[in-house]
């Protein structure tokens, strides 16, 4: 492949996924990023968003990263996250209820006594970028 990129996402048990792309976008804390080879070096602090990886061919798949740190350097992207599954390992159902518990939360419905406002605020948002990842997979060729 011309104008590669290898990319690796890495948590703390395992390698989520280990190839080449020839484009990678991410959503980072100050905008979207998108990484084509010969970027220049980069760190960048990542949030709970699909990361889109594109082949030569134009086909694209999407990984759920549930935030973390990605390194651009000499055609190598290396995302480490506490937390990332691939398309076919979220749970929607789960997801969902993740969700609705956290919007519960977040909207007073739920009371309870120790609740941490930050807590509810990240647990939405990595169950809507696991239904996202899902989503956004589901119209790719
Ligand atoms: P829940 O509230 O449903 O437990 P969570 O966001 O608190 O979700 P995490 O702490 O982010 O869960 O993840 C714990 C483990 O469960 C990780 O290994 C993660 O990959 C996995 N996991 C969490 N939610 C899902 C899901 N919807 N589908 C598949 N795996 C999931």
């Amino acid at each position: 492949m011309a104008n590669k990129i290898h990319v690796e996402i890495i948590t703390p048990t395992r390698t989520i996924l280990k190839d080449d792309f020839s484009m990678v976008v991410v959503r980072a804390l100050d905008g979207e990023i998108g990484i084509l080879s010969d970027h220049m070096p980069l760190i960048s602090s990542l949030l709970e968003w699909p990361v889109k990886l594109k082949k030569d061919d134009e086909s694209e798949c999407f990984v759920s990263v549930s935030g973390g740190f990605m390194e651009v350097r000499d055609n190598v992207i290396t995302i480490l996250a506490t937390v990332a599954e691939l398309p076919e390992e979220i749970d929607c159902k789960r997801a969902e209820a993740a969700k609705e518990r956290a919007e519960a939360r977040l909207t007073g419905k739920m009371t309870d006594e120790q609740f941490d406002h930050m807590r509810a605020e990240v647990s939405l948002r990595r169950a809507v970028g696991r239904l996202k990842t899902v989503e956004l997979n589901s119209h790719t060729h």
